[in-house]
């Protein structure tokens, strides 16, 4: 059978890799090779790098206003085919198609947010200690920049560093995951017939490992963002050491959820079992650890399995599926691992899910009550549909409990007190704070995360400044 090869996209044009070596992409709700993706030879890594850097040279001179153009262009195209790209995504990903939709909208909304934003990237001028001198602080695009994209999202991560940079006015090589190359195509296709000048973007896939050495190792490229796993996270920043390149690293997360005593507790089951099984809950933010009041405990375990026993599991294409399969086969032994693991430390199955027969790579949720901290699902970023619930008793207690690993991204707390959300907000240690909700991101709102989970922020102000670096230039009148 042939499949269609996905290819590079180097220098404004589309080819398959010199060395012609494919990777399969795999439907991971059916387990069928539907499309295979071209991988990135040394030498098409060097195009792309020349390629940066020679149109890196124009671009940042381009107008911003004109830039914005293009980049709005860009989002337009994106939401004109969101339907057509979301179903190449729910194909590579497997999440249901209205989730898969959604994600595009983003990608739409985030684009033109950054092609307005671009017009904003003001410098200032500083009061001067002599009357014949001004100080002019010029903020200028870093450089050819570089992104590693993980493949939870294929649509939003990839988007979110190709808008950024290309509205700072950096070219750009992107590195999206192997595992959801067709959704990454799609959407450079969309920034290429914005009138995204050739170079500025290009688009390689390839062995990971291997492709991030070679381009971190370039001085051409002066920017590394990853949205990606912590230990890959600590490795990229290794490399970027080398030449002292700035990152950005938007990492994995452990999400406490900390439900109080006085929470609307019906609203809060809602949100948390949305927000858990989305994309079968392989997100960054995905609530993961639950800490509910021991005076709500019983109601809240009861309330968590009902909701979830009327989601339906299945292949994403079909509209009355709420949950899809996990991205590979694997993903399903580390959850069965997780569970042995916890149950063998004390903790009790209260909706017992796990792996089904058949073709795809489903894992029906699993609830967990009584579950130590000390279990492996309580400390190890899980990224699946498992719900792991603990008591706790005092609000001391339970923020040095949510605070105790080192991952710092999303956080959620559920009260309907004043002085509480002020005393929770400040206290959990994490990049972003979700109280009586759990949408944590929007184009206009920075994220990323602390600690171990990274440092920098995509979307908001603050990620169109990871693209940009400061000049100072002082004139002396003569
Ligand atoms: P990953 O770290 O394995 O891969 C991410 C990117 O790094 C991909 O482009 C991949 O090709 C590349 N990569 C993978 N292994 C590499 C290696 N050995 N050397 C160099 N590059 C390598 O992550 P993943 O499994 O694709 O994604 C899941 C992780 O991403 C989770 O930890 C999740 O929390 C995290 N994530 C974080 C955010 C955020 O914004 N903080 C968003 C989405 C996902």
């Amino acid at each position: 059978m042939t499949t269609e090869i996905i290819p590079l996209f180097i220098d404004g044009a589309w080819r398959t890799g010199a060395a012609g070596d494919t990777i399969p992409v795999v439907d991971p709700a059916t387990e069928e090779v539907f499309s295979s993706v071209a991988c990135a030879s040394a030498g098409d890594l060097d195009l792309a790098l020349d390629a940066a850097a020679r149109a890196f040279l124009s671009w940042k001179h381009v107008p911003a206003a004109e830039r914005a153009r293009v980049v709005g262009r860009a989002a337009d195209l994106i939401e004109g085919r969101k339907f057509e790209i979301a179903r190449i995504l729910t194909r590579e990903n497997g999440k249901p198609l209205a989730e898969a939709e959604g994600e595009l909208q983003f990608c739409a909304d985030a684009s033109r947010w950054y092609a307005e934003e671009g017009k904003r990237a003001y410098g200032r001028v500083i009061p001067s200690r002599s009357p014949d001198v001004r100080q002019i602080v010029m903020r200028e695009p870093v450089g050819p920049a570089l992104g590693f994209a993980a493949w939870n999202f294929p649509g939003g991560n990839v988007t979110l560093k190709i808008a950024a940079a290309l509205s700072a006015g950096c070219s750009i090589i992107v590195k999206p995951s192997d595992e959801t190359p067709g959704t990454a195509a799609a959407i450079a296709r969309c920034f290429e017939e914005a009138g995204v000048p050739a170079g500025v973007l290009n688009v390689v896939f390839g062995p990971p490992a291997e492709i991030s050495r070679h381009l971190i190792a370039s001085p051409i490229a002066k920017k590394v963002s990853l949205t990606g796993s912590t230990p890959v996270g600590k490795l990229l920043q290794r490399q970027a050491a080398e030449t002292l390149k700035r990152c950005t690293m938007e990492l994995g997360g452990h999400a406490p959820v900390i439900v109080f005593a006085d929470a609307d507790l019906e609203r809060a089951l809602d949100a948390l079992v949305a927000a858990k099984f989305r994309n079968a809950g392989q997100v960054c933010t995905s609530p993961t650890r639950f800490f509910v009041h021991e005076s709500r405990y019983e109601d809240f375990i009861r309330g968590f399995v009902e909701r979830t026993q009327t989601l339906t599991i299945g292949n994403g294409l079909d509209r009355t599926v709420s949950i899809g399969p996990l991205i590979t086969s694997r993903r399903r032994e580390l959850m069965d691992g997780f569970v042995q693991d916890a149950t063998a430390r004390g903790a009790r199955i209260v909706l017992d899910g796990g792996r089904r027969d058949g073709k795809g790579y489903f894992y029906a949720p699993v609830v967990l009550r009584d579950v130590p901290d000390e279990a492996r699902i309580m400390t190890e970023e899980p990224f699946g549909p498992l719900v792991p619930v603990t008591p706790f008793a005092s609000f001391d207690e339970v923020i040095a409990r949510a605070n105790a690993l080192p991952f710092g991204l999303a956080s959620y707390a559920f009260t309907r007190d004043a002085s509480t959300v002020a005393r929770v907000s400040d206290a959990l240690d994490a990049g972003q704070v979700g109280i009586n909700h759990t949408s944590v991101h929007e184009p206009e709102t920075p994220f990323g995360g602390v600690n171990e989970s990274g440092y920098g922020a995509e979307s908001g102000i603050e990620g169109l400044d990871a693209y940009l670096r400061t000049k100072l230039v002082t004139t002396l009148a003569l």
